[in-house]
Protein backbone atom coordinates (compact mmCIF):
# COMPACT_ATOMS: atom_id res chain seq x y z
CA UNK A 1 0.00 0.00 0.00
CA UNK A 2 1.39 3.12 -0.41
CA UNK A 3 0.88 6.60 1.23
CA UNK A 4 -1.00 7.59 -1.75
CA UNK A 5 -4.04 4.96 -1.19
CA UNK A 6 -4.43 6.09 1.88
CA UNK A 7 -6.90 8.60 2.13
CA UNK A 8 -5.94 12.23 3.37
CA UNK A 9 -3.64 12.73 6.55
CA UNK A 10 -1.48 14.61 4.24
CA UNK A 11 0.50 15.82 7.48
CA UNK A 12 1.21 12.75 9.19
CA UNK A 13 2.31 11.03 5.83
CA UNK A 14 4.67 14.43 5.44
CA UNK A 15 5.57 14.17 9.26
CA UNK A 16 7.31 10.45 8.49
CA UNK A 17 8.48 10.95 5.78
CA UNK A 18 10.63 13.89 6.83
CA UNK A 19 11.71 12.00 10.55
CA UNK A 20 12.51 8.92 8.31
CA UNK A 21 15.00 11.07 6.17
CA UNK A 22 16.65 12.81 8.73
CA UNK A 23 16.81 9.05 11.01
CA UNK A 24 14.77 10.19 13.58
CA UNK A 25 12.12 7.76 13.15
CA UNK A 26 10.95 6.79 16.42
CA UNK A 27 11.68 2.92 17.00
CA UNK A 28 7.99 2.87 18.82
CA UNK A 29 5.38 4.28 17.56
CA UNK A 30 1.72 4.66 17.59
CA UNK A 31 -1.31 5.62 16.01
CA UNK A 32 -4.19 6.08 17.51
CA UNK A 33 -7.42 7.29 16.65
CA UNK A 34 -10.96 5.81 15.07
CA UNK A 35 -10.25 2.73 12.68
CA UNK A 36 -11.96 5.08 9.51
CA UNK A 37 -9.44 7.90 10.23
CA UNK A 38 -6.95 5.13 8.47
CA UNK A 39 -4.39 4.25 11.36
CA UNK A 40 -4.02 1.03 9.99
CA UNK A 41 -3.59 2.08 6.37
CA UNK A 42 -1.20 4.48 6.94
CA UNK A 43 1.15 1.93 9.64
CA UNK A 44 1.15 -0.52 6.06
CA UNK A 45 1.72 2.44 4.07
CA UNK A 46 4.56 3.75 6.31
CA UNK A 47 5.76 -0.04 6.79
CA UNK A 48 6.16 -0.18 3.18
CA UNK A 49 7.81 3.37 2.62
CA UNK A 50 10.64 2.51 5.40
CA UNK A 51 11.43 -0.97 3.37
CA UNK A 52 11.25 0.16 -0.06
CA UNK A 53 14.21 -0.35 -2.02
CA UNK A 54 13.75 2.98 -4.01
CA UNK A 55 12.12 4.98 -2.16
CA UNK A 56 10.86 8.73 -3.83
CA UNK A 57 10.90 12.09 -2.10
CA UNK A 58 6.70 11.66 -1.20
CA UNK A 59 5.72 7.74 -1.63
CA UNK A 60 7.29 4.45 -1.92
CA UNK A 61 8.05 3.19 -5.51
CA UNK A 62 5.69 0.61 -5.67
CA UNK A 63 7.17 -1.40 -7.78
CA UNK A 64 10.42 -2.64 -6.30
CA UNK A 65 10.68 -6.65 -5.41
CA UNK A 66 10.03 -5.37 -1.62
CA UNK A 67 6.80 -3.03 -2.47
CA UNK A 68 5.53 -5.76 -4.67
CA UNK A 69 5.59 -8.16 -1.87
CA UNK A 70 3.79 -5.69 0.60
CA UNK A 71 1.42 -4.95 -1.57
CA UNK A 72 0.34 -9.01 -1.05
CA UNK A 73 1.24 -8.30 2.53
CA UNK A 74 4.25 -11.11 1.94
CA UNK A 75 6.85 -9.43 3.25
CA UNK A 76 8.97 -11.63 5.31
CA UNK A 77 10.12 -8.61 7.56
CA UNK A 78 6.51 -7.09 7.99
CA UNK A 79 4.41 -8.95 10.76
CA UNK A 80 1.24 -8.24 12.08
CA UNK A 81 -0.54 -8.99 15.49
CA UNK A 82 -3.94 -8.47 16.19
CA UNK A 83 -6.55 -10.03 19.00
CA UNK A 84 -7.58 -13.35 17.73
CA UNK A 85 -9.91 -16.42 19.17
CA UNK A 86 -11.44 -19.69 18.17
CA UNK A 87 -13.99 -19.03 15.76
CA UNK A 88 -15.67 -20.50 12.98
CA UNK A 89 -13.31 -19.72 10.85
CA UNK A 90 -10.54 -20.43 12.63
CA UNK A 91 -10.65 -23.91 14.88
CA UNK A 92 -7.34 -23.93 16.71
CA UNK A 93 -6.91 -24.33 19.93
CA UNK A 94 -5.33 -21.07 21.73
CA UNK A 95 -4.86 -19.34 17.91
CA UNK A 96 -1.82 -16.49 17.36
CA UNK A 97 -2.47 -14.01 14.66
CA UNK A 98 -0.26 -16.37 12.99
CA UNK A 99 -3.33 -18.87 12.26
CA UNK A 100 -5.30 -16.02 11.02
CA UNK A 101 -2.99 -14.53 8.12
CA UNK A 102 -4.69 -15.42 4.97
CA UNK A 103 -8.05 -14.17 6.88
CA UNK A 104 -6.31 -11.06 7.82
CA UNK A 105 -4.53 -10.61 4.20
CA UNK A 106 -7.99 -11.38 2.65
CA UNK A 107 -9.60 -8.74 4.38
CA UNK A 108 -6.89 -6.21 4.15
CA UNK A 109 -6.72 -6.54 0.59
CA UNK A 110 -10.08 -6.36 0.02
CA UNK A 111 -10.73 -3.06 1.92
CA UNK A 112 -7.94 -1.61 4.28
CA UNK A 113 -10.20 0.50 5.63
CA UNK A 114 -12.47 -1.85 8.51
CA UNK A 115 -13.47 -2.45 12.21
CA UNK A 116 -12.98 -4.47 15.07
CA UNK A 117 -16.46 -5.62 14.18
CA UNK A 118 -15.76 -6.30 10.94
CA UNK A 119 -12.42 -8.73 11.35
CA UNK A 120 -14.36 -10.80 14.01
CA UNK A 121 -17.30 -11.14 11.38
CA UNK A 122 -13.93 -12.26 9.22
CA UNK A 123 -13.57 -14.90 12.03
CA UNK A 124 -16.62 -16.18 11.96
CA UNK A 125 -17.51 -14.50 15.72
CA UNK A 126 -20.78 -14.47 17.08
CA UNK A 127 -20.37 -13.36 20.17
CA UNK A 128 -16.65 -13.36 20.80
CA UNK A 129 -14.17 -11.16 21.81
CA UNK A 130 -10.32 -11.20 20.36
CA UNK A 131 -8.11 -10.84 22.68
CA UNK A 132 -4.00 -10.67 22.53
CA UNK A 133 -2.11 -13.25 24.61
CA UNK A 134 0.79 -14.15 26.31
CA UNK A 135 1.98 -17.03 23.59
CA UNK A 136 1.28 -13.93 21.19
CA UNK A 137 3.70 -12.15 23.20
CA UNK A 138 6.06 -15.24 23.09
CA UNK A 139 5.41 -15.25 19.31
CA UNK A 140 6.57 -11.51 18.82
CA UNK A 141 10.13 -12.11 20.85
CA UNK A 142 10.97 -15.09 19.23
CA UNK A 143 10.33 -13.12 15.75
CA UNK A 144 12.28 -10.33 16.53
CA UNK A 145 15.34 -12.29 17.87
CA UNK A 146 15.78 -13.40 13.89
CA UNK A 147 17.63 -11.43 11.66
CA UNK A 148 15.94 -9.46 8.86
CA UNK A 149 15.35 -11.90 5.53
CA UNK A 150 15.79 -9.25 2.67
CA UNK A 151 15.22 -5.72 4.56
CA UNK A 152 17.12 -3.37 6.17
CA UNK A 153 13.84 -3.00 9.36
CA UNK A 154 11.45 -5.32 10.31
CA UNK A 155 8.11 -3.75 10.93
CA UNK A 156 6.14 -5.55 13.54
CA UNK A 157 2.76 -3.99 13.21
CA UNK A 158 0.28 -4.75 16.65
CA UNK A 159 -2.94 -4.06 15.56
CA UNK A 160 -5.58 -3.03 18.91
CA UNK A 161 -3.14 -3.10 21.33
CA UNK A 162 -5.83 -2.31 23.84
CA UNK A 163 -6.88 -6.09 23.51
CA UNK A 164 -3.40 -6.74 24.99
CA UNK A 165 -4.05 -8.40 28.30
CA UNK A 166 -1.46 -7.29 31.25
CA UNK A 167 0.65 -10.47 31.04
CA UNK A 168 1.16 -10.20 27.43
CA UNK A 169 1.90 -6.40 27.98
CA UNK A 170 4.22 -6.94 30.46
CA UNK A 171 6.11 -9.25 28.13
CA UNK A 172 6.96 -7.23 25.76
CA UNK A 173 7.58 -4.05 27.60
CA UNK A 174 11.53 -4.48 27.50
CA UNK A 175 11.65 -5.36 23.64
CA UNK A 176 9.03 -2.49 23.46
CA UNK A 177 11.49 -0.42 24.97
CA UNK A 178 15.05 -1.17 23.66
CA UNK A 179 13.99 -3.20 20.18
CA UNK A 180 16.72 -5.17 17.99
CA UNK A 181 18.77 -3.05 15.93
CA UNK A 182 16.46 -1.83 12.67
CA UNK A 183 13.07 -2.86 14.17
CA UNK A 184 10.24 -0.78 13.91
CA UNK A 185 7.31 -1.25 15.99
CA UNK A 186 3.58 0.53 14.94
CA UNK A 187 0.97 0.02 17.64
CA UNK A 188 -2.39 1.34 16.02
CA UNK A 189 -4.70 2.05 18.88
CA UNK A 190 -8.49 3.13 18.91
CA UNK A 191 -8.05 4.60 22.71
CA UNK A 192 -4.76 4.82 23.98
CA UNK A 193 -6.21 6.24 26.71
CA UNK A 194 -7.62 2.48 27.95
CA UNK A 195 -4.19 1.17 27.66
CA UNK A 196 -1.42 0.56 30.07
CA UNK A 197 0.47 3.57 30.76
CA UNK A 198 3.73 0.95 30.84
CA UNK A 199 3.05 0.84 27.02
CA UNK A 200 2.24 3.79 26.22
CA UNK A 201 4.66 5.28 27.61
CA UNK A 202 6.86 3.41 25.63
CA UNK A 203 5.87 4.73 22.28
CA UNK A 204 5.92 8.13 20.42
CA UNK A 205 1.88 8.97 20.13
CA UNK A 206 0.69 10.43 16.57
CA UNK A 207 -3.01 11.31 16.89
CA UNK A 208 -4.72 10.96 14.03
CA UNK A 209 -7.33 13.67 13.19
CA UNK A 210 -10.51 13.02 11.11
CA UNK A 211 -9.57 12.62 7.16
CA UNK A 212 -10.35 16.19 5.72
CA UNK A 213 -13.53 17.12 3.82
CA UNK A 214 -11.88 17.09 0.20
CA UNK A 215 -9.72 13.86 0.43
CA UNK A 216 -12.78 12.05 1.24
CA UNK A 217 -14.87 13.36 -0.75
CA UNK A 218 -12.54 12.53 -3.68
CA UNK A 219 -11.93 9.06 -2.64
CA UNK A 220 -15.89 8.08 -2.12
CA UNK A 221 -16.91 10.19 -5.75
CA UNK A 222 -13.83 7.91 -7.09
CA UNK A 223 -15.52 4.45 -5.82
CA UNK A 224 -19.54 5.11 -5.78
CA UNK A 225 -21.71 7.06 -8.92
CA UNK A 226 -22.94 9.27 -6.51
CA UNK A 227 -25.27 12.59 -7.26
CA UNK A 228 -23.28 15.72 -6.32
CA UNK A 229 -25.82 15.95 -3.37
CA UNK A 230 -26.18 12.67 -1.79
CA UNK A 231 -22.33 12.17 -2.28
CA UNK A 232 -21.81 15.84 -0.24
CA UNK A 233 -24.68 14.29 2.53
CA UNK A 234 -22.41 11.43 2.62
CA UNK A 235 -19.33 12.83 3.61
CA UNK A 236 -21.37 15.35 6.19
CA UNK A 237 -22.81 12.58 7.97
CA UNK A 238 -18.75 10.67 7.78
CA UNK A 239 -17.47 13.60 9.97
CA UNK A 240 -13.94 12.83 8.31
CA UNK A 241 -14.33 8.39 9.06
CA UNK A 242 -13.83 6.75 5.76
CA UNK A 243 -15.54 3.56 7.38
CA UNK A 244 -18.58 5.22 8.19
CA UNK A 245 -18.71 6.88 4.85
CA UNK A 246 -18.75 3.78 3.23
CA UNK A 247 -21.27 1.77 5.31
CA UNK A 248 -23.51 4.58 4.53
CA UNK A 249 -23.20 4.18 0.77
CA UNK A 250 -23.54 0.68 1.27
CA UNK A 251 -26.73 0.82 3.68
CA UNK A 252 -28.06 3.20 1.08
CA UNK A 253 -27.34 0.99 -2.03
CA UNK A 254 -29.06 -2.27 -0.05
CA UNK A 255 -31.76 -0.06 1.24
CA UNK A 256 -32.74 0.73 -2.77
CA UNK A 257 -32.33 -3.14 -3.10
CA UNK A 258 -35.04 -3.58 -0.46
CA UNK A 259 -37.53 -1.57 -1.49
CA UNK A 260 -37.14 -2.40 -5.01
CA UNK A 261 -37.89 -6.04 -4.14
CA UNK A 262 -40.75 -4.52 -1.65
CA UNK A 263 -42.27 -2.99 -4.13
CA UNK A 264 -42.33 -5.73 -6.42
CA UNK A 265 -43.89 -8.31 -4.09
CA UNK A 266 -46.87 -5.62 -3.41
CA UNK A 267 -47.19 -5.03 -7.20
CA UNK A 268 -47.36 -9.36 -8.00
CA UNK A 269 -49.37 -9.91 -4.65
CA UNK A 270 -52.36 -7.30 -5.87
CA UNK A 271 -52.63 -9.43 -9.29
CA UNK A 272 -51.18 -12.85 -7.68
CA UNK A 273 -53.80 -14.60 -10.12
CA UNK A 274 -52.44 -13.33 -13.53
CA UNK A 275 -48.70 -13.30 -12.21
CA UNK A 276 -48.16 -16.36 -11.21
CA UNK A 277 -44.90 -16.78 -13.03
CA UNK A 278 -43.48 -13.85 -11.86
CA UNK A 279 -44.65 -14.00 -8.32
CA UNK A 280 -42.67 -17.66 -8.40
CA UNK A 281 -39.16 -15.93 -9.66
CA UNK A 282 -39.78 -13.09 -6.93
CA UNK A 283 -39.72 -15.87 -4.55
CA UNK A 284 -36.79 -17.43 -6.31
CA UNK A 285 -34.69 -14.56 -5.98
CA UNK A 286 -35.62 -13.61 -2.53
CA UNK A 287 -34.83 -17.17 -1.54
CA UNK A 288 -31.35 -16.90 -3.34
CA UNK A 289 -30.35 -14.25 -0.33
CA UNK A 290 -28.75 -15.70 2.65
CA UNK A 291 -30.69 -15.89 5.72
CA UNK A 292 -29.80 -12.95 7.26
CA UNK A 293 -30.54 -10.67 4.31
CA UNK A 294 -34.02 -12.47 4.04
CA UNK A 295 -34.75 -11.33 7.89
CA UNK A 296 -33.41 -7.77 6.92
CA UNK A 297 -36.30 -7.72 4.00
CA UNK A 298 -39.09 -8.66 6.36
CA UNK A 299 -38.09 -6.20 9.08
CA UNK A 300 -37.66 -4.00 6.54
CA UNK A 301 -40.91 -4.74 4.83
CA UNK A 302 -42.86 -4.53 8.44
CA UNK A 303 -41.55 -1.07 8.78
CA UNK A 304 -42.66 -0.02 5.51
CA UNK A 305 -46.14 -1.43 6.29
CA UNK A 306 -46.07 0.47 9.39
CA UNK A 307 -44.98 3.87 7.43
CA UNK A 308 -48.17 3.13 5.18
CA UNK A 309 -50.35 2.94 7.88
CA UNK A 310 -49.43 5.98 9.44
CA UNK A 311 -49.56 7.83 5.97
CA UNK A 312 -53.08 6.49 4.65
CA UNK A 313 -54.47 8.12 8.09
CA UNK A 314 -53.54 11.26 7.24
CA UNK A 315 -55.98 13.05 5.47
CA UNK A 316 -54.02 16.27 4.38
CA UNK A 317 -50.76 13.84 3.72
CA UNK A 318 -48.59 15.97 5.24
CA UNK A 319 -45.50 13.77 6.41
CA UNK A 320 -44.52 14.68 9.66
CA UNK A 321 -44.89 11.39 11.43
CA UNK A 322 -43.83 9.58 8.49
CA UNK A 323 -40.01 8.48 7.97
CA UNK A 324 -39.53 7.57 4.45
CA UNK A 325 -37.37 8.75 1.94
CA UNK A 326 -37.90 9.92 -1.72
CA UNK A 327 -38.19 7.11 -3.43
CA UNK A 328 -40.19 5.27 -0.50
CA UNK A 329 -42.92 8.04 -0.45
CA UNK A 330 -43.29 7.95 -4.46
CA UNK A 331 -44.30 4.10 -4.04
CA UNK A 332 -46.21 5.24 -0.68
CA UNK A 333 -48.52 7.83 -2.11
CA UNK A 334 -51.22 5.22 -4.07
CA UNK A 335 -50.03 1.91 -2.03
CA UNK A 336 -51.21 3.50 1.65
CA UNK A 337 -54.61 3.34 1.00
CA UNK A 338 -54.26 -0.31 1.14
CA UNK A 339 -53.41 -0.12 4.48
CA UNK A 340 -55.98 0.61 6.90
CA UNK A 341 -57.22 -0.79 10.14
CA UNK A 342 -59.50 -3.45 9.02
CA UNK A 343 -55.50 -5.43 7.33
CA UNK A 344 -52.85 -4.05 9.25
CA UNK A 345 -52.78 -6.39 12.25
CA UNK A 346 -52.97 -9.36 9.76
CA UNK A 347 -50.21 -8.05 7.82
CA UNK A 348 -47.94 -7.72 10.67
CA UNK A 349 -48.54 -11.25 11.99
CA UNK A 350 -47.85 -12.78 8.45
CA UNK A 351 -44.42 -10.95 8.51
CA UNK A 352 -43.38 -11.67 11.72
CA UNK A 353 -44.16 -15.31 11.48
CA UNK A 354 -42.26 -15.13 8.32
CA UNK A 355 -39.06 -13.90 10.71
CA UNK A 356 -39.79 -16.62 13.08
CA UNK A 357 -39.98 -19.49 10.25
CA UNK A 358 -36.71 -18.10 8.58
CA UNK A 359 -34.50 -18.08 12.15
CA UNK A 360 -35.78 -21.32 12.72
CA UNK A 361 -33.96 -22.34 9.34
CA UNK A 362 -37.36 -23.12 7.72
CA UNK A 363 -37.11 -23.35 3.97
CA UNK A 364 -37.41 -20.04 2.72
CA UNK A 365 -39.11 -20.77 -0.58
CA UNK A 366 -42.05 -22.16 0.88
CA UNK A 367 -41.95 -19.42 3.84
CA UNK A 368 -42.03 -16.32 0.68
CA UNK A 369 -44.78 -18.16 -1.33
CA UNK A 370 -46.95 -18.51 1.52
CA UNK A 371 -46.53 -15.19 2.59
CA UNK A 372 -46.98 -13.66 -0.61
CA UNK A 373 -50.05 -15.64 -1.25
CA UNK A 374 -51.57 -13.91 2.43
CA UNK A 375 -50.80 -11.07 1.03
CA UNK A 376 -52.33 -10.87 -2.28
CA UNK A 377 -55.63 -11.49 -0.08
CA UNK A 378 -55.34 -9.43 3.14
CA UNK A 379 -54.51 -6.76 0.45
CA UNK A 380 -57.66 -6.33 -1.16
CA UNK A 381 -59.38 -7.02 2.57
CA UNK A 382 -62.27 -4.01 3.39
CA UNK A 383 -61.40 -1.82 6.27
ZN1 LIG B 1 9.61 0.08 -3.63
Amino acid sequence: MKFSEVTGQKELKNRFIRMIRENRLPHALMLAGPPGYGGLPLAVALAQYISCNNRGEEDSCGTCPSCLKYKKLIHPDLHFVFPVNKGKKLDVKEPVSDDAIPLWRELFLEEPYFTLNRWYEQLGFENQQGIITTAESGKILRKLSLKTYESEYKVMIIWYPEKMNQQAANKILKILEEPPEGTVFILVAENPESMLTTVTSRTQIFVLPPVDHESLKNTIAARYALPGKELEEVIRLARGDMYRAMETVRLKEENQERLRQFISLMRLSFKCNEKMPELLSWVDEISALGREKQKEFLVYGLRMIRENLFLGMMADKKQELVFMNKEEENFSHKFSAFIHAGNIEAITREFNEAIRHIEANAYARIVFLDLSLKLSELIYREN
